[in-house]
């Protein structure tokens, strides 16, 4: 277990920097040390949500240590956190939509915890299980995710410009391909 500081949503409407314990990575986790995080609105709103929530869905880092599950990482590949996280295992993922996972896309729609969590468990504030933001939780020194959530990037692109892929150029590219353009052809 480690101990490292994360911005920590307490669930009454304020925040904390305050000290968190990590597990070591099982099964497909990786154990990510962030090098940057961006601040969207959502972690604004997620101070009201009315629980500990350890913030931040939008990072890159450094991969620290994986689970022996994990297939496609090793320590030191540079990855963006994707909140969008496949199953792989559904009708949707199956057909090669991962984006509209069926299983793990709810986390979007409405305020539950994201099927693509990594042990819920494995992450304590004040002693007790505390969720990560859209099962990632970037605003930490480090932070434990599934295989699933990490997307390699170049060693060229600087870690601020690719922490805000996760969640910021994926909504607005989202915003003019799926909803724009589609009105325009209408
Ligand atoms: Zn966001
Ligand atoms: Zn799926």
């Amino acid at each position: 277990m480690i101990a490292v500081k994360a911005a920590v949503a307490a669930g009454d409407g304020t925040y904390v920097i305050d000290t968190i314990h990590i597990q070591e990575p099982v099964a497909d986790e990786v154990l990510v040390r962030m090098k940057a995080a961006g601040i969207c609105h959502t972690d604004w709103d997620s101070v009201r949500w009315g629980k500990p929530i350890l913030m931040g869905h939008e990072g890159a880092g450094v991969v620290e240590r994986v689970g022996p599950q994990v297939q496609g990482l090793r320590p030191g590949d540079q990855v963006i956190l994707n909140w969008a996280i496949p199953c792989y295992q559904c009708f949707q993922c199956m057909e090669g939509n991962q984006h509209i996972c069926e299983k793990n896309s709810a986390v979007v729609a409405g305020n539950k915890v994201a099927g693509g969590h990594a042990t819920l468990e494995s992450s304590t504030w004040r002693g007790q299980p505390t969720e990560r933001a859209f099962g990632l939780g970037t605003m930490a020194e480090y932070t434990l995710v599934r295989e699933a959530a990490c997307v390699g990037y170049t060693q060229t692109m600087p870690s601020a410009s690719a922490a805000i892929v996760s969640c910021g150029v994926m909504t607005g590219y989202g915003s003019v391909v799926n909803a724009a353009l589609t009105k325009n052809k209408a």
